[in-house]
């Protein structure tokens, strides 16, 4: 909270500090005015490719469409994948803006949590997931929606990363709950590893859009988890694997 201050009858010491407060509120304000910048450079320019590619092929219709049965085909495909492209976009840059205070705080049990979540992957994917917890249930305080988003996001990441199996372990250490997503894939070499959680950030960018990526997915998680009083970090090695850490504070016994 920012009020007004009166900076007449002040000590020399008080108004050194009350400078030094000044220069940090700017700081803090020009910080995220630049942010905000990058963010709608960066998702205009993440627009602009599926609106070119909706407005290229809507062209090529009007002219050769009639009379090219296949070409007709081909288009209303790639306009279809485009425009659900920039759906998927469009949603996540809302929850990005949106994610500043959690809405419905209830316990949520993150194991079941993690179980349900899981469900909805099995039946799409013949991939093994397994899940290690300790005990029948792990309290913490949240959204429901929201944490599910993180565990989703990481799951699904580790499907599109990666072939092999993929493990999950839910925890208690001291007030914590720790879920890791464990997977045997491609990695994330050390230089990226704090990169990764930049909003639009990817590290193979031809890839990632192949696989339907936006590069929003894990600046989501990590908001979604700080904003719940936790942490999501990575540990990986490039070609071995990554591993995906979210902590968040346990429900205190009363
Ligand atoms: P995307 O929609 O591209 O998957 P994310 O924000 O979820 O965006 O992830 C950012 C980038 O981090 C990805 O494009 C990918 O390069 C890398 N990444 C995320 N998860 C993994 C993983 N499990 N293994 C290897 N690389 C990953």
């Amino acid at each position: 909270k920012w009020k007004k201050i009166n900076v007449q009858n002040r000590s020399h010491d008080e108004l050194y500090e009350m400078e030094k407060t000044f220069n940090e509120m700017i700081d803090y304000l020009k910080d995220n005015f630049e942010r905000q910048e990058t963010f709608v450079s960066d998702a205009s320019h993440e627009l602009r490719t599926p609106i070119s590619i909706v407005k290229s092929y809507g062209e090529l219709l009007k002219r050769q469409g009639k009379d090219n049965h296949d070409l007709f085909n081909e288009s209303v495909e790639a306009i279809d994948t485009e425009v659900e492209r920039m759906q998927k976009l469009v949603e996540q840059m809302l929850t990005l803006a949106k994610n500043k205070t959690t809405d419905v705080i209830q316990v949520v049990d993150l194991i079941a949590l993690s179980e349900h979540t899981i469900t909805t992957f099995r039946g799409a994917y013949a991939r093994k997931i397994s899940v290690d917890n300790h005990g029948d249930s792990l309290l913490v305080n949240g959204n429901k929606d929201q944490l599910q988003q993180i565990i989703y996001i990481l799951i699904d990441n580790a499907i599109k990363y990666s072939s092999d199996e993929i493990r999950i372990s839910i925890a208690q250490q001291k007030n914590k709950a720790i879920m890791k997503v464990t997977d045997f894939g491609q990695g994330i070499s050390k230089i990226d590893h704090a990169r990764i959680f930049d909003r639009f950030y990817r590290i193979d960018k031809a890839r990632s859009r192949d696989t339907g990526g936006t590069g929003l997915g894990l600046a989501i998680a990590k908001s979604i988890a700080e904003t719940h009083h936790g942490d999501l970090c990575v540990t990986s090695k490039l070609g071995e694997g990554s591993t995906f850490t979210l902590s968040l504070p346990i429900v205190r016994e009363s």
